[in-house]
């Protein structure tokens, strides 16, 4: 994706606590607000960069899943959809509220940039995934319930051009400026008009389809990527998928929230899996061939004569994909000897035959040794 490192951005270290953050943070807020770099493009997005980067660490949750998965683990390896932009900022920057007189507007793109932005709520799905699709990532389409623009008057929520009327508070500039006191001086704030919300305008005549509000119920499929190697309770987010804002703001996110499918032979251990083998008593004792199933196509493994049951056979790579990217789990194979309930007079007799000679007497000091060793290697 080529996103920078969130600790690189703040320039603290990995294990950096949250007051050293919040002090890095606030520095480069500073260094880049847009008050004090207007119309500068590399400014602008060095601040929301750290921004992103302060939200993330910020959040105790969050940052753990930053440590533990990277940037796949906070939704940007969803199909590239990455964080709601800057939106978020604003709600960063009401905690800032100090600093900049508590009336930092938010910004959007120039000529518009001390307007008001709505943002609509998130949505929240689930997402039900089997194995092969976790082993593989897959691409999912949903039909998804939500609040969409207002098609009729496209967001406004007035009844066409002529259901505006100028503010009579800004007088339709949309802006209110004073001026405050900080520890950096005086400083000049300009903030939306609270009369108008940044429009400059007042609705006159409601749009009658959306009463106003520039949204309704609708419906929207969207595509959602899904990462290899996601696991139960994950949550991936699909910036700008949510409902939409009251009008003509900026969307919600969708919020993923991963399930997964039990396998019917296979057990998820981590990016590993577990096979439990049960083999013949005869197949143990002479060896054999078995076909073990994986994600994706059977595998066939040799049975060495004299296997024990409990031995662990490790498939190296046939787990699942690590969801940062970095390699495979192994397949672990429990084999196990099945011993039949009901016998026959005839299996009988020849079990009976069988005990008497010499090598089905039980001699687990030259096997059990190992036990421990075979255990830890379990729990790997
Ligand atoms: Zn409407
Ligand atoms: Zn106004």
């Amino acid at each position: 994706m080529g996103k920078r490192d969130y600790y690189e951005i703040l320039e603290v270290s990995k294990n950096a606590s949250k007051e050293e953050i919040k002090k890095s943070y606030r520095k480069k807020a500073i260094k880049y607000h847009p008050d004090k770099n207007p119309d500068d493009k590399t400014a602008e997005q060095k601040f929301k960069e750290a921004a992103e980067a302060y939200e993330v660490l910020s959040n105790d949750d969050k940052r753990a899943r930053y440590d533990r998965f990277g940037h796949a683990g906070m939704g940007g390896a969803a199909g590239g959809q990455g964080f709601g932009g800057f939106t978020d900022i604003e709600d960063i920057f009401s905690q800032f509220g100090d600093i900049f007189g508590g009336h930092f507007g938010g910004f959007g793109g120039r000529g518009q940039s001390r307007r008001r932005v709505n943002k609509g709520s998130n949505l929240r799905v689930k997402i039900k995934l089997n194995l092969a699709e976790i082993a593989n990532g897959v691409e999912k389409k949903m039909k998804v319930s939500k609040y969409v623009t207002c098609e009729v008057c496209k967001g406004d929520g007035a009844e066409g051009s002529s259901g505006y009327s100028t503010c009579s508070t800004c007088h339709g500039s949309g802006q209110v400026t004073r001026i405050s006191n900080t520890f950096l001086g005086q400083m000049q704030t300009t903030s939306s008009c609270p009369a108008c919300g940044g429009e400059g305008k007042i609705i006159s005549k409601k749009c009658t389809s959306c009463h106003g509000e520039g949204i309704v119920k609708g419906e929207e499929v969207i595509k959602i990527n899904i990462p290899a190697g996601v696991a139960e309770g994950m949550q991936l987010s699909v910036s700008g998928k949510g409902n939409a804002a009251r009008r003509g703001g900026i969307n919600g996110d969708l919020l993923v929230l991963i399930s997964e499918e039990k396998h019917p032979e296979l057990l998820r251990d981590g990016s590993d899996l577990i096979y439990s083998l049960f083999i013949s008593i005869p197949d143990a004792s002479l060896g054999t061939n078995v076909e073990i199933p994986t994600v994706d196509n059977p595998v066939k493994i040799k049975i060495d004569a004299g296997t024990q049951p409990g031995k662990i056979l490790r498939l190296r790579g046939k787990g699942l994909p690590e969801v940062n990217g970095y390699g495979n789990g192994d397949l672990l194979v429990n084999i196990n000897v099945w011993i039949p309930k009901n016998l026959t007079k005839e299996e009988k007799r020849i079990l009976e035959k069988l005990n008497e000679s010499e090598s089905f007497e039980p001699k687990p000091s030259s096997y059990d040794k190992n036990f421990f060793e075979r255990m830890r290697s379990y729990f790997d």
